[in-house]
């Protein structure tokens, strides 16, 4: 037995000692098809496209497959899997559970809560081989609900409870628009969550709301938060979390005194330009919505009999909220926010990579000096903040001011350029830092102190 348990320990030993391998991603290998444009066909003439759109198409880092349908390509599923996993942190730290729905709930489901009928076409429903019914689901309040009705008896001691998924949604919109910000099949982040008593469900609504705010300043992109509609989802309180952007389809009213702001779907059209909490002056601004939370008390739980056992053994309905983030829509919203002069740029925490590295085009003077380029990526993506984040433009029949160009378009953040200045007695690389627009020669012992001090 000793002995087993030994051999079991040598094999993890090794397994846990495997070497990290240094490395890092060449340009000519990336598949992110630049060339590749909508046709007319695709891309019906009166279909509105934002700068979103265009540039995340033109880059190669989405692709229109059909109406209101895109591919995330490589680069695009990159920064999904960064904004995933920033989410799952801080879900995490608020105790969330991640699960996984079927895309499919049952069309009975959606009957006893009465969205079946009210929700209308938007619903996209199917029938199977069996004649049985169902939604491709735009949201899992029904799915969620159900299950919790048949682990009954429920222990209010396992309460509060918080599950989430981040997977596909669909829905099917009448006329899909400005690509991943309102599309047909889109990602999202949904959480729903069970409490005993009215009041410990609003603690919990409080709790994720400041979940909601940390992932919105980790992504340092100016958001508002304001008091939502209820809509199809229902329940008795609502926020709604926007991007300000002039591709926003929704009006905020915004009171300049005290900074009340809510959707002006709440806001009766005589009462539009005064703040209904202090009097004072109300502007509109548009924006983008990537974020909504919804108190939902007993809406789902008591057509679905969702119970849990109270402290004296007796079913009591369970109180619900759900909060939802459009996880595509906000990769889509950070570039339509953030995006300068055609060109892409990424909140740090989800750059497709941190570092972009070009060489010399090939049979030129300085040609000499790419020997550099493999040092310094190798070197780079052997550091501890940097696995897996160097790329190399290594597509060397290409002038550097092609190759710099079409790196600022994908929005890295920094392009270090080894050109003429790398064949000096002294090697001098050129870092260009995208995000404040300047640029510096620095020698190698400059650049390494430089690349250890990246957050
Ligand atoms: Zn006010």
């Amino acid at each position: 037995m000793a002995l087993l348990n030994v051999s079991r320990l040598t094999r993890y030993y090794k397994l846990s000692n495997v070497q990290a391998v240094r490395h890092y991603h060449k340009v000519s290998k990336l598949f992110q098809p630049l060339s590749v444009k909508p046709k007319d066909a695709t891309v019906t003439k009166d279909e509105a496209i934002s700068i979103s759109q265009k540039l995340l198409m033109d880059t190669g880092i989405i692709s229109l497959r059909s109406n209101g349908m895109f591919a995330l390509l490589p680069l695009g599923e990159r920064v999904m899997m960064k904004l995933t996993k920033l989410i799952d942190k801080e879900m995490s730290c608020i105790g969330a559970q991640r699960l996984s729905l079927p895309l499919l709930t049952s069309g009975d489901l959606w009957k006893k809560t009465g969205r079946w009928e009210s929700t209308g076409q938007e619903l996209l429903k199917i029938e199977d081989r069996h004649g049985k019914e169902y939604v491709l689901s735009p949201t899992h309040e029904e799915a969620i609900t159900s299950l919790m009705s048949e682990i009954y008896p429920f222990s209010f001691r396992q309460l509060p409870l918080r599950l989430y998924q981040i997977n596909s949604k669909f829905r099917d919109e009448m006329k899909p628009r400005f690509g991943l910000l309102r599309c047909r099949e889109f990602i999202m982040k949904d959480l729903y969550t069970f409490d005993n008593s009215v009041e410990a469900a609003h603690d919990t609504y409080q709790e994720i709301c400041s979940a909601y705010d940390r992932i919105f300043h980790r992504l340092r992109i100016p958001f508002l938060k304001v008091t939502g509609d209820c809509g199809s989802i229902g329940g008795t309180h609502s926020h709604e979390y926007h991007y300000i952007s002039p591709t926003g389809e929704d009006t905020l009213c915004v009171c300049d005194n005290c900074g009340n702001s809510k959707n002006a779907e709440l806001v009766s059209s005589d009462k539009s330009d005064s703040c209904d909490k202090c009097g004072s002056h109300v502007h509109q601004v548009a924006g983008i919505e990537v974020g909504h939370t919804f108190l939902l008390g007993t809406k789902y739980s008591k057509p679905l009999k969702a119970l849990y056992q109270n402290e004296s053994g007796k079913p009591e309905l369970l109180q619900m909220g759900c909060y939802g983030i459009g996880v595509s829509r906000l990769l889509a919203a950070s570039v339509e926010v953030l995006a300068e002069d055609k060109n892409i740029k990424w909140p740090w925490e989800i750059v497709p990579f941190k570092i972009c590295l070009i060489g010399p085009k090939k049979g030129s003077k300085e040609a000499s000096s790419a020997l550099w380029v493999d040092h310094l990526a190798e070197v780079m993506s052997g550091m501890p903040g940097l696995l897996d984040e160097v790329v190399v433009d290594d597509r060397d029949r290409l002038t550097i001011g092609k190759r710099v160009m079409e790196a600022k378009q994908s929005g890295y953040p920094f392009i270090i350029v080894v050109g003429k200045r790398a064949c000096e007695m002294v090697p001098m690389f050129e870092l260009l830092d995208c995000t404040t627009g300047k640029s510096e020669f620095l020698s190698h012992k400059m650049l390494m102190n430089w690349v250890r001090e990246l957050p």
